[in-house]
């Protein structure tokens, strides 16, 4: 009986030692959170509450009492250019890349930073300064990149030649492609300055670094053409279709036009007419009845579109089609006008409520596809009516097929 009394009285005892001891360890806790300062929980809460304002005051006043938090102050810089504050980005990411005790991956992570800062802000120079001092190390290859864009925007062609191949290396990448694309833009450039001797090297060297690339062609053509070679022209650009057939729509006017120098325009012609079997058809189209309405006149443009409409009946093609029926009849009409002047004679006349019952659904026809078709994009998708070899959208090199989609819209 003895034991149990005891017993009750010792319970109540080792409640009370359990929860002293729950007490001191949340005492304990409570001042290790004092540890770090009250304004980083608040400016944690504020980013977490999508208040970047108030985060970045908060943060400030950490940065301030501790000015050893690097993660912090690369925190902020990160945060500052999100927000467009390049200014207060820069300083911080400056602070950082001058600060003598700092360790030389975080120095090299402040300068790449940097270089993001300047190049947000458009002091081309000074990123361009910043990144090529990360030849080497950990960010070496992300600054080759951003400085590779920067010499893109810049036009600096023969700097991005040599990124591009200093980048081949450090990752392990092919760069030909685009290599192959700034030697095409240098070539522009000798072509601008009247430089045509340059212009046929760098052009050689395109093909050299990329054998696929069919810009190259497409300007040497233009450099013969320039010196009054149509043959040699239509030489390079008829090439592209043993090359990449795909890319043909790109000169076809080129090629009708060095016909036409050369007083050939049914080679022109019969040339069309032949693709126009095959699956190039819709982007041959234009030209084609261009071609046939210069050339042989409206009736046989009609007759040609009537032809590819039983072959492969499209918008655009229907659209020609009463274009040239429009033209036929206009023509006819005004000749029977010119009759009746001389004598009152009928002959074959149109009424002339056919003539603009037709002349009515061309243009209706003409609204309807004129923004039918547009090059597309690959990566982005961005869209847009001229051929692009690097895309606006998303700075690419050849990432447009040279193909339209039709798309009603
Ligand atoms: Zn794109």
């Amino acid at each position: 009986m003895m034991f149990e009394t005891w017993w009750l009285l010792v319970l109540p005892l080792v409640f009370g030692l359990g929860w002293m001891a729950a007490r001191l360890d949340l005492r304990q806790l409570i001042s290790e959170q004092g540890a770090l300062p009250r304004s980083y929980f608040k400016g944690l809460n504020f980013l977490l509450n999508e208040q970047p304002d108030q985060a970045i005051d908060a943060f400030v006043e950490v940065a301030r009492l501790d000015p050893e938090t690097t993660e912090l102050h690369f925190a902020l810089g990160a945060l500052f250019r999100r927000r467009g504050e390049t200014e207060r980005a820069i300083r911080v990411h400056q602070n950082l890349a001058t600060r003598p005790d700092l360790p030389e991956p975080e120095r090299e992570h402040a300068l790449y930073e940097l270089g993001q800062d300047f190049l947000r802000a458009g002091l081309l120079d000074r990123a361009e300064e910043s990144l090529r001092r990360l030849m080497s190390g950990p960010y070496a290859a992300s600054a080759k990149r951003v400085l590779l864009e920067l010499y893109e925007v810049e036009k600096e062609w023969q700097k991005a030649i040599d990124a591009a191949r200093e980048l081949q290396t450090l990752e392990q990448k092919d760069y030909r492609v685009q290599i192959a694309q700034f030697c095409c833009e240098l070539a522009q450039d000798a072509l601008q300055k009247k430089r045509p001797e340059d212009a046929v090297a760098w052009l050689r060297r395109a093909s050299e670094e990329n054998p696929a690339n069919v810009r190259a062609p497409i300007l040497l053509g233009d450099v013969a053409m320039a010196s009054g070679d149509a043959r040699a022209a239509l030489g390079h650009w008829l090439g592209i279709e043993t090359q990449d057939a795909a890319y043909l729509p790109l000169v076809a006017d080129r090629v009708v036009k060095a016909y036409g120098t050369l007083g050939e325009q049914g080679q022109a012609i019969d040339w069309l007419r032949g693709l126009l079997k095959g699956n190039l058809a819709p982007e041959l189209l234009d030209t084609a009845y261009r071609t046939e309405l210069d050339v042989n006149g409206p009736e046989a443009a009609a007759a040609l579109m009537r032809e590819q409409l039983r072959r492969q009946p499209t918008l655009l093609a229907l659209t020609r089609y009463f274009e040239a029926q429009a033209a036929e009849m206009q023509a006819a009409e005004a000749a029977v006008a010119e009759g009746a002047a001389v004598a009152t004679a009928g002959g074959e006349a149109v009424a002339p409520d056919q003539t603009s019952e037709v002349a009515a659904i061309r243009d209706l026809l003409q609204v309807r596809t004129r923004n039918l078709a547009r090059y597309t994009c690959r990566e982005c998708g961005f869209r847009a009516r001229l051929f692009y070899w690097q895309c606006p959208g998303c700075n690419r090199w050849e990432t447009y097929a040279p193909r339209r989609s039709e798309a009603l819209g």
